[in-house]
């Protein structure tokens, strides 16, 4: 099958592929029909590795997906050849520790697409568990279907902060993660969003997704404006979404009293905090790690029509054009945010 392949760092091609999968009982055949391009797979193009992922062969990027069924396998009784579905990338070990505990996402084991040796889904077809197979509702697409992925993130975001209605939260960052936790936050209960980034067009297009006041930081205090629209008491949640140490760093400041900070963005080089600054807050500091069972609801939330991610995909290339879409993705424009590919249509 043709695929998008990552040779080596810096070197992509959409070649012939071999992949034989076969269905097991419990799984199901999927035939691609969009993936959005994600920072991690731009971000193995050019370096070829991420920590401790190498990319040491060929290796097909991609990894938030939707799709068509197309075949299922013996035991599989939730799902039908026909179905329009996106899927979670990572498998856990079913019987380890952490999945075992709830915590699957932190399983050594976990198998993700597109993370070093594991192939991702820019081809024509995959086969899946099932279980980590789910059903769009009829109102969304296959390009909103693939932007599950992100969003879980910032679902999962969102739980971790334990959201009460009427909280106001800060994202910083306007990056796509940004975007989709300042959206999961608002579907969340939070009565409004302060977002902060320096890309002027990034929080043009965020004010636009709901009540999200932007904050340039580069002409701005991001800590005057919050103390400014909360009577000087601070946001309840800091949402750290940007990975920029400073600003990962300085997260205290803007926080309210008893307030609670998530950690979504991953700095690049470990960083140093204010451990005082934290403690006269008691501020309550949260971290987490892509996301554990989270599609469901934001499937529905989608479906409800509660949370609407199509503001966020900016770019679409067709499948033919892959290899622009990442070269376009890693000199992005101010503009854009979620470029997708679709490898086929319906
Ligand atoms: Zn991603």
């Amino acid at each position: 099958m043709k695929a998008l392949v990552l040779e080596r760092k810096g070197e992509l091609s959409l070649r012939d592929y071999n992949i034989e999968e076969q269905l097991g009982p419990h799984d199901v055949r999927i035939d691609l029909r969009t993936v959005g391009v994600c920072g991690s797979d731009v971000h193995y193009y050019e370096h070829g590795s991420i920590g401790q992922f190498v990319v040491r062969e060929p290796m097909i990027l991609g990894h938030e997906a939707s799709g068509v069924i197309t075949e299922v396998g013996s035991e599989v009784d939730n799902l039908q050849v026909g179905d329009r579905v996106c899927m979670e990338p990572g498998i856990p070990d079913p019987n380890s520790r952490p999945t075992r505990l709830g915590l699957y996402n932190l399983d050594p084991a976990v198998r993700f697409w597109a993370t070093p040796p594991v192939h991702g889904i820019l081809r024509p077809s995959v086969v899946h568990p099932a279980a980590f197979t789910f059903k769009l509702p009829e109102t969304v697409s296959y390009a909103e279907g693939a932007m599950v992925e992100p969003l879980a993130v910032g679902m999962h975001a969102a739980n971790k902060a334990k959201i009460k209605p009427g909280d106001v939260a800060v994202v910083i960052g306007a990056g796509p993660i940004g975007m989709v936790t300042a959206l999961a936050a608002l579907a969340g209960g939070c009565a409004s969003v302060i977002m902060s980034d320096v890309a002027q067009p990034k929080l043009d297009l965020a004010a636009k997704l709901g009540p999200i006041t932007p904050v340039n930081v580069a002409k701005q205090s991001l800590t005057e404006v919050v103390m400014d629209l909360t009577d000087n008491w601070g946001a309840d949640i800091i949402f750290e979404c940007s990975g920029n140490e400073k600003a990962a760093a300085d997260v205290f400041a803007p926080l309210a009293p008893a307030g609670c900070v998530v950690y979504v963005g991953m700095p690049m080089n470990p960083i140093s905090f204010d451990v005082v600054a934290a403690q006269v807050k008691e501020a309550r500091i949260e971290t987490i790690f892509r996301y554990a069972h989270v599609y469901p609801k934001a499937l529905a939330l989608m479906g409800s029509g509660q949370l609407n991610v199509k503001p966020l995909i900016t770019d679409t290339f067709g499948f033919e054009d892959s290899i622009k879409a990442f070269d376009y993705a890693a000199h992005m424009p101010p503009t854009s945010v979620k470029v997708q590919i679709e490898v086929a249509k319906d």
